[in-house]
C-alpha cells in the first residue's frame, strides 16, 4: 500500500477534543481534515476544513463523507459498527471496525482479554437478577457494576457496598447488561499509550501514572517510573487486536506489584495529552502517521511532565484566570473551544514541563489553583 501523503484528506468520526488535537497535528503536517459529528461547532470541527453534522446512524451521509476523504479514523469509540462499516465501503477505516466492536463493549473487551491470557480484574457477567446475586456473592463487596456498553468518564457505573443494595444499584443503571468487577484496592493507576503501524511496527510512550477524581482522570504524571512490564502487555494487546493507530491500556497496579488491565481505549487518550508538549511526536501525530502508513515518529520524552485536566468545575467562581496559569514557567494551556462549562465536562488541560516529575506535578497543580482564585 502507498502511504497517504500530506495534501490528502483525513476524515474523523467524532467531534470532541481528541479529534481537535488530531486535526491540529494533521493540519500542521499539511493534511486536510473533514470531521463528522452529530453536533455543530464541535471542538474538532472548529479546526477542520469541513465539518459534517449528522447522526452516526445517517449512513448515506456517512458514505458521502467517506467518499470525500482518503482515510477515516475516529476519536470517539462509541461510533456504531454500522457507521464504521458504511465508511469502509469508500475509504480505509483505521483502526478497523472490528477493533471498535470489541473495545466499545466492556464485556466483549474483557472476554477478549481473558481469551488472550492477559491479566484483568476479576469480573462476572450480569444479565439477570440471578446473575447479579450470584456475582455479588462470588466477588464480594465492595464491587463496581458497569454497563456493558457506552460508558465513559464513570458514566454507567455504580459501586455496590452490600448485597442488599445490589438490585437498586443495577436499577440505577437501567437494569441493562452489565459487568460486575471486584473493587481493586490499587496502589496506583497507570496507563500505556502506544501506536502500531499497518506493517506491525510498535512504539510506546512508556508507563504513566494517572490519578482520578470522581471516576474522571484528574492528573497524569509522566514517566511513572514503575511497572515497565506494562509496555509488553500493551504490545500484546495491540498485536492480538491487530490495531492500526494509537491505543491506550489503562491498568491498576495492585499493592503486591501485579498489574491488571482496567480497560482499553482504541484511540489517543487523555493520559497521553502530555505528549503534545513533552514528546518529539505527540500521540495525535502518531495516530496520523499510523493511519496514513507513514513511518511512526520518535516517542522520546524531552522533559518530565504532568498534565492536569480542566473540568467545567474550574469555572465555579467565574471565568478562570488564564493569565495566572500562563505566568507559570513551563506550563502550557490547552482549551478545547467548548462554549458551556458544565461540571465534569472536559474543557481543557494544562501541561507542565520541569526538571523532575515531582516539580512538574507541583507546578501544574499550582497553576490550576492560581487560575481558580477569584
Ligand atoms: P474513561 O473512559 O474516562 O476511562 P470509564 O467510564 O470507562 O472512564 P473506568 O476506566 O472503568 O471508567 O473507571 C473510571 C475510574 O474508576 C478508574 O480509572 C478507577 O479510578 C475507578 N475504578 C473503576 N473500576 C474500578 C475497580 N474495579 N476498582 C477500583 N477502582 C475502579
Ligand atoms: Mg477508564
Amino acid at each position: 500500500m502507498k502511504p497517504i501523503l500530506p495534501g490528502s484528506t483525513v476524515g474523523i468520526l467524532g467531534g470532541g477534543q481528541l479529534g481537535r488535537m488530531f486535526a491540529i497535528a494533521a493540519r500542521r503536517m499539511g493534511y486536510r481534515v473533514h470531521t463528522f459529528a452529530p453536533d455543530v461547532d464541535t471542538p474538532a470541527g472548529q479546526i477542520s476544513d469541513v465539518e459534517i453534522h449528522a447522526p452516526y446512524e445517517d449512513l448515506d451521509t456517512v458514505r458521502a463523507f467517506a467518499r470525500n476523504v482518503d482515510v477515516v479514523t475516529f476519536e470517539f469509540e462509541n461510533v456504531p459498527a454500522a457507521t464504521a462499516a458504511a465508511a469502509a465501503e469508500f475509504a480505509p477505516v483505521r483502526p478497523a471496525g472490528a477493533v471498535l466492536h470489541t473495545t466499545q463493549h466492556r464485556l466483549r473487551e474483557k472476554l477478549f482479554l481473558q481469551g488472550a491470557g492477559l491479566p484483568l480484574a476479576p469480573f462476572r457477567i450480569v444479565r439477570t437478577e440471578d446473575d447479579l446475586i450470584r456475582a455479588v456473592a462470588g466477588l464480594g463487596c465492595p464491587a463496581i457494576l458497569k454497563t456493558a456498553g457506552f460508558g465513559y468518564d464513570g458514566h454507567g457505573q455504580v459501586r455496590i457496598t452490600s448485597p442488599e443494595t445490589a438490585l437498586d444499584a443495577w436499577r440505577s443503571i437501567g437494569s441493562q447488561e452489565a459487568v460486575l468487577e471486584a473493587f481493586i484496592d490499587f496502589d496506583r493507576e497507570l496507563s500505556v499509550v502506544a501506536a502500531r503501524g499497518t506493517d506491525g511496527a510498535f512504539v510506546h510512550y512508556g508507563v504513566v501514572e494517572n490519578r482520578h477524581q470522581r471516576h474522571i482522570l484528574d492528573v497524569t504524571i509522566a514517566p511513572a517510573g514503575v511497572a515497565l512490564e506494562a509496555v509488553e502487555i500493551a504490545r500484546a494487546v495491540m498485536e492480538k487486536l491487530e490495531v492500526v493507530g494509537v491505543l491506550c491500556v489503562e491498568f491498576f497496579l495492585a499493592r503486591d506489584g501485579s498489574l491488571m488491565i482496567n480497560e482499553l481505549a482504541p484511540r489517543p487518550h487523555n493520559s497521553g495529552h502530555f505528549t503534545f508538549d513533552a514528546c518529539v511526536t505527540s500521540q495525535f501525530e502518531q495516530q496520523l502517521r499510523a493511519v496514513c502508513e507513514l513511518p511512526l515518529g520518535s516517542t522520546e520524552q524531552m522533559r518530565p511532565a504532568a498534565m492536569a485536566n480542566l473540568l467545567g468545575d474550574v469555572w465555579s467562581k467565574g471565568t478562570p484566570d488564564w493569565a495566572a496559569a500562563c505566568a507559570f514557567q513551563g506550563v502550557k494551556l490547552h482549551l478545547y473551544g467548548k462554549a458551556e462549562p458544565r461540571p465534569g465536562r472536559k474543557m481543557g488541560h494544562l501541561t507542565a514541563l520541569a526538571a523532575t516529575k515531582e516539580a512538574a506535578l507541583e507546578t501544574v497543580l499550582a497553576a490550576r489553583a492560581a487560575m481558580c482564585r477569584s
